[in-house]
């Protein structure tokens, strides 16, 4: 009886989760399976995550994005926690990590899993070095046994740290910003401390036995990213890649799906060969990039620094983007932290599935410039990225409900818009005119079901009511005009 999506796949086996994914992005589902069974896409779908509306990772498909939640020390509670999962889910995220290191982890990550729609992904070092007290007190039965808690509960992926290796940590020394990441200078401090080997990776047969008991996806944490440009692409970054590239394979040699983690801050003229470099290493296994920032200068604006370089990524071959908000390296963001830094990389990632011709993709732009030369309003609204945002700029100006028809709006006004003076002038006979009968048919289109707005891909009933706030829930349908 195979046990995970890849075995299944392996053995000419066409799971439901691989026909839904069909479904969803308008591929034969043996083509699904092709990919999975190749290690070329993931499926991340624990056996307990019974909220599940499964989906897919890869270059060969639609663009996905991930954002982050999680609790703080001086953040935390369930309810606050929970409104966060419902903001990611309903602002467009196709998979949300939990990384939260305040109280009550347990509680908070049952209460995602059972709410969320969207794959949860977490970090269970930040749980190991909270129980433990410090970094250099973890052990490795006690990253066994949260990793086995976690898989139990039901995470559908993990960032595994095992590609930081003791030897190399020297390779770090010139570097302009050290160790970035996280559970990278947890576990080279773990490893100074200890003298000894990066304890992920002395275990790692063992994690992958976990990993398949319970279908969790590994994604190969990337603890030596470069933090600035540069950094970038530097001996210790590639040094790691090449351990990755070792874990991929020996987690697809235990039936385990492996997808891997990559920068960062890179510059322009790097970024695809970043991309090109992980696929040759890993075999082509989807590559999961945190932006990467093309520039450094910008803190407030991490939000568009990165998204210019994920949308390159993502044209170069990356499977699936992390967002970063505009609070990046300075705070913990709050709503319209998360709204804004969806919003960037939903972009990024449409973007570069247009780039790349994706089936369908661009169904949607024109759908909207479609709506938009006809001067209708509702449906340019109701097409946008982020809907309540469109409508509101348009109705900053012009709010009034006969707007809503003019062929105009306050950016040029009635007697220079452009569009109004071209259909008058095609109307007088001085211009062809073009078929009004060729709409795009988005209904039918697959744009349809992946990153069809309003955003968000999921029905929303099983998440979580937000509380009160102003302007009522945004999951709610916008009343009519
Ligand atoms: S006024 Fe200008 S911006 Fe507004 S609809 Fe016309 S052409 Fe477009």
């Amino acid at each position: 009886m195979p046990q995970t999506q890849i075995q299944a796949a392996r053995e000419g086996t066409v799971t439901p989760e691989m026909e839904r994914i069909a479904e969803r992005e308008n591929r034969e589902p043996e083509f699904v399976r092709e990919q999975v069974a190749a290690g070329q896409a993931v499926i991340p779908a624990n056996k307990h995550h019974d909220a599940l509306d499964a989906m897919i990772i890869g270059r060969e498909f639609a663009t996905k994005v991930n954002a982050n939640i999680g609790n703080s020390e001086t953040t935390s509670d369930l309810e606050t926690e929970l409104e966060k999962l419902h903001t990611a889910v309903h602002y467009g995220a196709d998979t949300v990590m939990d990384l939260g290191t305040g109280s009550d982890l347990d509680e908070i990550r049952e209460a995602h899993i059972e709410h969320s729609p969207v794959p949860l992904g977490t970090v269970p070092l930040y749980e190991a070095v909270k129980q433990a007290g410090s970094p250099e007190d973890i052990t490795t039965d006690l990253l066994l046994e949260i990793v086995e808690k976690q898989a139990k509960q039901g995470v559908d992926y993990m960032t595994i740290h095992a590609g930081i290796l003791v030897e190399h940590l020297p390779l770090t020394d010139g570097r302009k910003t050290g160790i970035v990441s996280r559970g990278g200078s947890i576990m080279a401090k773990w490893m100074e401390e200890h003298g000894e080997q990066n304890p992920f990776y002395q275990v790692f047969d063992e994690l992958c036995d976990i990993f398949a008991e319970h279908d969790v996806t590994f994604s190969l944490g990337d603890s030596l990213r470069p933090g600035c440009l540069a950094d970038a692409c530097d001996e210790a970054q590639y040094a790691e890649l090449d351990t990755l590239g070792e874990l991929t394979r020996i987690g697809w040699d235990h039936g385990v799906q492996v997808m891997v983690e990559g920068p960062g801050h890179v510059p322009m003229h790097k970024v695809a060969e970043n991309v090109q470099r992980q696929q040759e290493v890993c075999d082509g296994a989807p590559f999961y990039v945190l932006g990467p920032l093309v520039t450094d200068i910008a803190p407030g604006y991490d939000h568009i620094t990165s998204a210019i370089g994920a949308a390159m990524a993502a044209q170069a071959g990356a499977a699936m983007l992390c967002y970063v908000t505009p609070k990046e390296h300075l705070g913990l963001p709050e709503e319209e932290d998360v709204r804004d830094g969806l919003a960037a990389y939903r972009i990024a990632a449409h973007a570069a599935d247009v780039g790349t011709e994706r089936p369908g993709a661009r169904d949607w732009d024109d759908a909207l410039s479609e709506a938009r030369y006809e001067f209708d309003w509702r449906e340019q609204f109701d097409l946008a990225l982020d809907p309540d945002r469109a409508r509101s700029f348009h109705d900053q100006t012009l709010p009034g409900d006969n707007y809503k028809e003019a062929r105009f709006c306050s950016m040029c006004g009635a007697e220079f818009c452009s569009m109004r003076i071209d259909q008058d002038a095609r109307e007088d006979g001085e211009m062809q005119v073009i078929d009004g009968e060729a709409r795009t048919d988005l209904e039918a289109s697959p744009a349809a079901e992946v990153n069809r707005p309003p955003v968000g891909t999921h029905e929303s009933g099983a998440l979580p009511p937000m509380a009160d706030h102003e302007g009522g829930d945004p999951l709610e349908e916008p009343a009519d005009e």
